[in-house]
């Protein structure tokens, strides 16, 4: 991928911005402010210091002897986002952005949140640096994620129940993106994945490239050599790229992106435009996005980051899918083997790990991306198991 391309915020054919001219003037000023900053010596001083005293990076790579036995094949190593501060990846994007959100002038801060993950990382860095918070969730995902929306509340944000549409993600996002045209001059759009028009892409990859910063650092120094393989879910895509982005232009690394068999967008979808940007949707026969259902809910949304749109049609970055029952099995047997309860989209890697491994020699080297820590997911475990 060429900068020239990236600049103008396109992988190949996918990315871009689709969007009305008011946001597309927003967006312009937000993208020429993140060129400015990302490589400002000031900026990155900060940034560096609150991942460390903050987050506490760098996290660890973790070695799992007992897992790797067990399945017979590579050496298996975790990367242990889901010992960052609120327990996921998430975080490392809301800090980054919110120091640029800060530089640019800007009171108050606006996420959309589906679950209420996104909106929790956003809210937490709102109360570490003192700024006003509000948070755009669908009314239904509101009485489902009830008591995220009190943790958004204790940490000082202002949750807004959006009831136009189905009252879903979709039209959490539109509302907020209309309160940045109304506010744009005080109001910093703060977004999760790696999604939506440029400059957010390019944006969350820079920010959750820290991970594979780390990673490539570590395995050099423990194995003196590159891993054969990298696994990580998708969602929208921002652990993923996060994990991959130092390894993209090593050919001899394999990527692999792990999506639920029920929202599969790289293996399924087409391209097309979603939310204001190019990327593989899944479409129903009337052409409109389908409706996607995971067991995590961070995996569930019916499109995909631009650059893995663009990874997966090059052919430099492999997609798979896993079934909810090896999820589940994955889930249980990394809590049994390892003392580790991973998130549940997390999970989908670990399951996915687990066919790829056997397949591998035991003197290669993989490498799981454990976005997140399951502490979330264990009472609707707890339920699903029962049945
Ligand atoms: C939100 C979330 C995801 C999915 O988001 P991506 O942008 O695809 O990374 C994955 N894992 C965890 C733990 C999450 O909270």
């Amino acid at each position: 991928m060429s900068q020239q391309l990236q600049q103008e915020g396109y992988f190949g054919e996918f990315g871009g911005s689709f969007v009305p001219p008011e946001l597309q003037e927003v967006l312009n000023y937000l993208s020429a402010q993140f060129y400015k900053f990302k490589d400002d010596p000031e900026y990155n001083e900060e940034l560096r210091y609150y991942l460390r005293e903050y987050v506490g990076r760098q996290s660890p790579l973790t070695y799992v002897q007992r897992l790797s036995e067990a399945w017979g094949g590579a050496k298996i190593y975790l990367k242990r986002e889901d010992l960052n501060h609120t327990g996921a990846h998430k975080i490392n994007n809301a800090i980054g952005q919110i120091l640029l959100a800060k530089r640019m002038g800007a009171k108050r801060i606006i996420a959309e949140t589906g679950a209420g993950q996104h909106g929790v990382a956003t809210a937490t860095a709102c109360a570490m640096f003192d700024m006003e918070c509000i948070i755009y969730m669908g009314a239904e995902d509101t009485r489902r994620q009830a008591l995220n929306v009190f943790r958004m509340e204790l940490l000082g944000a202002t949750v807004v129940p959006v009831n136009k549409g189905q009252g879903r993600l979709k039209d959490a996002v539109d509302e907020a993106l209309d309160d940045l045209v109304r506010n744009y001059k005080n109001t910093f759009y703060l977004l999760g994945s790696a999604v939506g028009p440029h400059p957010f892409p390019t944006m969350v990859k820079h920010f959750q490239s820290v991970i594979s910063e780390e990673s490539k650092r570590q395995i050099l120094e423990k194995e003196g050599r590159l891993p054969d393989a990298i696994v990580a879910c998708a969602g929208g895509g921002s652990n993923a790229i996060g994990a991959f982005a130092h390894y993209i232009d090593e050919p001899s690394v394999r990527l692999i992106g792990v999506e639920p068999d029920q929202a599969p967008s790289l293996t399924q979808g087409v391209p097309s435009i979603i939310h204001g940007f190019k990327c593989l949707v899944l479409l129903d026969e009337e052409g409109q996005p389908k409706k996607t259902y995971s067991i995590a809910a961070g995996l569930d949304y019916p499109g995909i980051g631009p650059e893995h749109s663009h990874l997966k049609v090059s052919g430099r970055a492999e997609y798979a899918t896993v079934t909810n029952e090896e999820v589940l099995e994955a889930f249980q047997e990394l809590s049994r083997t390892e003392g580790i309860i991973p998130a549940l989209e997390s999970a989908h890697a670990v399951a996915y790990a687990k066919k790829l491994a056997p397949t591998m020699r035991k003197d290669q080297i993989l490498i799981v991306n454990l976005s997140g820590r399951g502490d979330k997911d264990v009472e609707q475990v707890f339920q699903m198991l029962k049945k």
